[in-house]
């Protein structure tokens, strides 16, 4: 074992779980990497304004990325972000990865926080005007779409129950669907059905979107006739599904049939000494906030396993 390249734990990603868990494992003097395959941040540096993250009214998701960093930074953890993770082994006792540069970091405990993404429909636009009326979080953009007409595509429980929601916010919400029914619970289509704010567009889907600065219309196909017809509007919530980022963990850690890694209480995986956090792990809600609560726990989690295992030597089981 290379003692340089040893630490206590390694946290691979550095969104908002991965660097709440970082702060906290080097705050108790445990040596911490964190490794990161894109930018540090994740998912909130793709976010312009974050309104509902308590304590800072209004704070971009750059900014709040970099106090986080700065935070992890100043207790003494190590960051290494724009790498990635070429193999790994956690099934031992001593953990290892190793990273693109092809060298090896072992540790006592891996807390995995590699987030997801939104399914998204591919099409021309969505990529410039994503953030610029575009959406995937109700919760997170609602308010922004106060007294505005939007659309909401999917026909899930997700689309439904999020349709409702935004009608606190917008004055009109037309629901694109590409079958003839809903696949979701009867409760959630009546209640959409029944909602006087809800319209719908069904067995239709969208193939690009328009607008410079932030989204103006956007195309609707007639999947039956093939008809193209321009629909003007003021925002697109999109709920087709969410991936994720675990494909690299497939086989190695317990997960649900969606890809998400299984976690009791203590964010603890089925493999010992192995934690994960954050919107890759099996839960409903996905926020800066669970993902930081996530982020704490499997943090303590994790001393106290290190704790164990130096003081017993023995693996511990956490399952
Ligand atoms: C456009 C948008 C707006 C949002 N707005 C809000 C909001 O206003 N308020 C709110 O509370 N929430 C908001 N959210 C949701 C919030 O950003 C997420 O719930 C949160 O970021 C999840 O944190 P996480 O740390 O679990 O994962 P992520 O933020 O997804 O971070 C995971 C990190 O892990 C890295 N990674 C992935 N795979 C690997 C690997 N194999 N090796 C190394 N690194 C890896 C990724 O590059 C990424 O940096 C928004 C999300 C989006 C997309």
């Amino acid at each position: 074992m290379n003692v340089d390249n040893h630490y206590d734990a390694i946290v691979v990603g550095a969104g908002p779980a991965g660097l709440t868990a970082g702060i906290y494992l080097s705050r108790s003097k445990l040596k911490t990497l964190i490794v990161n395959e894109g930018t540090v941040g994740g998912q909130m540096v793709l976010t312009h304004e974050i309104a509902n993250y308590p304590g800072v009214e209004n704070i971009s998701g750059y900014q709040l990325s970099n106090i986080m960093k700065k935070q992890a930074l100043k207790f003494g953890c190590v960051i290494k972000s724009n790498t990635s993770i070429t193999s790994f082994e956690i099934h031992t006792q001593l953990k290892q990865i190793t990273l693109d540069d092809g060298v090896n970091y072992t540790a006592d405990a891996i807390i995995f926080t590699p987030g997801g993404r939104s399914r998204t429909l591919n099409i021309m636009g969505e990529n410039r005007l994503k953030g610029r009326g575009i959406s995937y979080c109700a919760t997170c953009d609602g308010d922004f779409f106060t007294d505005k007409e939007i659309v909401v595509v999917g026909g899930g429980n997700s689309a439904l129950e999020e349709a409702v929601s935004l009608t606190k916010y917008a004055s009109k919400v037309t629901i694109v669907h590409q079958f003839d029914q809903f696949q979701a619970f009867e409760h959630a289509v009546e209640e959409a059905r029944n909602h006087p704010k809800i319209n719908f567009i069904m067995e239709s889907t969208l193939t690009e979107y328009y607008g410079d600065d932030k989204i103006e219309s956007i195309d609707i196909k007639d999947l039956k006739t093939g008809k193209i017809s321009n629909f003007k509007t003021d925002g697109v919530f999109i709920f087709i599904g969410y991936i994720p980022n675990t494909e690299f963990l497939k086989g190695s850690v317990e997960m649900n049939t969606s890809g998400e890694i299984v976690v009791n209480s203590d964010m603890a995986t089925n493999v010992a000494g192995i934690f994960a956090a954050g919107d890759s792990v099996a839960k409903r809600y996905r926020q800066i906030t669970t993902a930081v609560g996530d982020g704490t726990i499997a943090a303590l989690a994790t001393s106290n396993y290190i704790h164990q295992l130096k003081t017993t030597n023995k693996p511990v089981l956490t399952h």
